[in-house]
């Protein structure tokens, strides 16, 4: 099955962009990616949070590193229609 999950991120200057993870995963292969969207990758992130701490995201508009706090929402997204069973 593959799953999207965008995490929204908003800078406090107004810009927005998002991380947008891509897993897949079924009984032959498992892969997982992490993309910037809209965002700088030299940010300075250093807390617990994984995906900002793999990724660390900065603003490409002020250069403002960006962290968990900025997140607006997650956005879950099924690439697949295959039902669980
Ligand atoms: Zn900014």
């Amino acid at each position: 099955m593959a799953l999207r999950t965008i995490t929204h991120i908003t800078c406090p200057c107004g810009h927005e962009g998002s991380i947008v993870e891509s897993t897949y995963d079924d009984s032959r292969s498992h892969w997982y990616l992490a993309t910037l969207r809209g965002l700088s990758h030299n940010g300075r992130y250093d807390g617990l949070d994984a995906l900002f701490s793999e990724t660390t995201p900065s603003c490409p508009t002020c250069g403002r590193s960006l962290g968990p706090e900025h997140t607006t929402r997650h956005e879950p997204h099924n690439l697949t229609s295959a039902t669980v069973s």
